[in-house]
């Protein structure tokens, strides 16, 4: 045999093209795509037991003979298929459920195993619904008898089929090592063709865990390779040197309101360093919400201006590319400043152009600067901006990135974090609000709209209401709205949702800005930043289903100007779990203290909000994984 790990999946018999598209559903293109689905758990059915000795409630595997396995109908008019098997010590009832082809293939006389746990059916012990191998005595059970791993089920791509094809593979395939020298020289890693086999079939629990470990191992050296491979390329390329202007950019500093924090100076001054090498800048500038990210990119413009070439900016949103336009224009009044939207036409030789992620595609004469805004929102693809010039890029991030996910997602940018808020800055109340005080929660806002003219946010998570089962109790945004309308029926409402146009959005938007809503009902389309000073009171209803950073960016567009602000938690969940985790958003207002509390508790998809847009997706490995990391860049150093 020769088959080749990079072989395409179409390769294998049983896949036709139907399967071929169902496999590429779960990204599945090559062999080593489907050598790397790895099962999310295992069935132990290892224990191998004779019919006189099984107990109910055991999970075992029996092997024996069908005596006979006929389709019965139920009350209900599906077919059931009940049967028995035996073996030298006695005879046991099985029975399946709307499986009738079963009976065509389980003939009396065949040599089965049956793997599962022991119960009852119609008042006898039997096996119901167990898994099932015919047995053949030259090979060995794949689905029973053994520690059997279960991979996620997609539609119309079974575990078992699934399992069948990887065997297959296994069984012909010759798996080159790959990185085993260095990984080896760590010590304690398995070799990494035994690693791929053993997650697919393993001995014992023991072996899944270290193959696992092996396999996370790789994938983290993967990702630190292709970082670095980038950073080199980075290298390579020759950028646009600024000449610094200290005097003129000290100057604009100075005529800010406001004075920067140490934090904004430090990032200001690794930045305009950046600025004047000869490499391109990829910068990427943390900071928490409100921290003042805006004015830091702004100063950057400024030196580019300065010296003759345009900046870009990217936002995520069309709200928020007009937001930063508003901001960019009242600094500099006396620069050439475009706004791109959907209708506009393009201007392509102002100092400063502003718009969504549409701008990536357009060429302009002389960018000296890309500005990226909110990073995250903009998805996995690697922003590829093709430019005459090789711009500066500063990508910037509201994000909570622990360190060691930024060192091994982001290690061909550097690294620039402000970790102080401006000093008037106050700390957000935030109260986790049992549901038995809820009414009394409502009347507390409507007195504060009343007596101070305060707005309100109100957060729900989604648009439509839901049918899946496991989202029933969450309100939908629009139901949500309706019932809202009776309690507060003195008070101007308005909705904001993702599927709204984009002249609604803005509509709505501009209203609760210019104080003509006293209260806002909202999806999470409003959590970065949206700027509205006056609105000093948030309620984020099924707050369990957020992760921590993104409640903390959420609760973030209050407290914005002087008025003392409070978010308040609802949730229908009351576990512990869920409780101690929004408890310690009402204790802390850090957003790195929250992120690597949530990157504990609930691993890396919500920091980085993989869930939407598949950044920094790990199929193997975990981000809470440090001590790999470390043994990953260890081995990338030293390759
Ligand atoms: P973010 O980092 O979330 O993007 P912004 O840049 O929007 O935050 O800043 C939030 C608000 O804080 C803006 O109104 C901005 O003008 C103001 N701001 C920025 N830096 C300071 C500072 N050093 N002192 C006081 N206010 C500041
Ligand atoms: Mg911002």
């Amino acid at each position: 045999f020769n088959m080749l790990i990079t072989d395409s999946i179409s390769t294998l018999p049983f896949v036709g093209p139907n399967y071929e598209k169902k496999l590429e559903k779960l990204g599945i293109l090559t062999i080593s795509d489907l050598l790397h689905h790895i099962p999310h758990r295992y069935l132990d059915f290892s224990k191998i037991t004779k019919i006189s000795d099984l107990k109910i409630g055991e999970v075992v595997t029996t092997i024996g003979t069908i005596t006979f396995l006929r389709n019965q109908p139920t009350k209900s008019g599906r077919l059931m298929q009940i049967g028995q098997i035996e073996d030298d010590t006695g005879k046991i009832s099985v029975a399946w459920f709307s499986q009738p082809f079963l009976t065509r293939m389980l003939f009396p006389g065949t040599k089965i195993a049956v793997s599962g746990e022991l119960s009852w059916f119609n008042k006898n012990p039997a096996f119901f619904s167990p898994q099932y191998e015919k047995i053949d005595d030259n090979h060995e059970t794949v689905h029973t008898g053994k520690i059997v791993g279960v991979y996620p089920a997609t539609s119309g791509l079974s575990s078992k089929w699934l399992k069948a094809r990887i065997k297959y593979v296994l069984d012909r395939i010759e798996i080159e090592n790959k990185l085993d020298d260095s990984a080896l020289k760590t010590n304690k890693l398995l070799a990494f063709s035994k690693a791929i086999r053993k997650i697919h079939f393993p001995e014992n629990m023991d072996d899944t865990v270290k193959a696992r470990e092996r396999l996370a191992f790789n994938e983290f050296v993967d990702l630190l390779t292709k970082t670095k491979e980038r950073k080199k390329k980075l290298i390579k390329k020759k950028g646009i040197s600024l000449k610094i202007d200290d005097s003129n950019i000290k100057n604009f500093i100075n005529n800010l309101d406001f004075k920067l924090t140490n934090s904004q100076d430090k990032v200001i001054d690794e930045i305009v360093e950046d600025l004047s090498k000869k490499t391109p800048m990829n910068r990427l500038l943390q900071g928490d919400v409100g921290s003042g990210k805006t004015i830091v990119s702004a100063i950057a413009a400024y030196a580019t201006y300065l010296n003759g070439y345009q900046t870009i900016f990217l936002a995520p949103t069309q709200i928020l590319a007009n937001q930063h336009y508003e901001s960019l224009t009242s600094l500099f009044p006396n620069l050439s400043i475009s706004l791109v939207t959907a209708n506009s036409k393009l201007i392509t030789n102002s100092n400063i152009i502003i718009g969504t992620h549409a701008l990536l595609t357009k060429t302009f004469e002389k960018v000296g600067l890309l500005v990226i805004d909110e990073q995250h929102k903009f998805g996995v693809k690697q922003i590829n901006f093709l430019q005459k010039t090789n711009p500066h890029v500063l990508t910037m991030t509201a994000t909570p990135i622990p360190r060691t996910i930024a060192q091994t997602l982001f290690s061909d940018m550097d690294l620039s974090v402000i970790d102080e808020l401006p000093k008037n800055r106050q700390k957000i109340k935030t109260w986790l609000v049992p549901n038995e005080k809820r009414d009394n929660a409502y009347e507390w806002i409507k007195k504060q709209v009343s007596d101070y003219k305060s707005q309100v946010f109100i957060i729900c998570p989604l648009v439509e209401e839901s049918e899946s089962e496991t989202l029933k109790d969450v309100k939908s945004v629009k139901k949500e709205f309706a019932s809202l309308q009776t309690i507060f029926k003195n008070l101007r409402l308005g909705l904001l949702h993702g599927k709204l146009k984009e002249k609604e959005k803005n509509e709505v938007l501009n209203k609760f800005k210019n104080g003509e809503l006293d209260i806002l009902v909202s999806t999470p389309v409003v959590e970065v930043g949206i700027d509205i000073p006056n609105a000093t009171m948030m309620i984020i209803e099924g707050s369990d289903r957020f992760g921590l950073a993104q409640l903390h960016q959420l609760r973030g567009r209050v407290g914005r100007g002087t008025k003392e602000s409070y978010c308040l938690l609802f949730t229908e969940n009351d576990s512990m779990k869920a409780t101690n985790r929004l408890t310690a958003l009402t204790k802390t207002s850090s957003g790195f203290e929250l992120a690597e509390l949530d990157l504990k508790l609930r691993g890396a998809g919500d920091i980085l909000g993989t869930k939407q847009s598949g950044f920094g997706n790990l199929k193997i490995a975990d981000w809470s994984d440090t001590k790999l990391i470390k043994l990953a860049s260890e081995a990338v150093a030293n390759l």
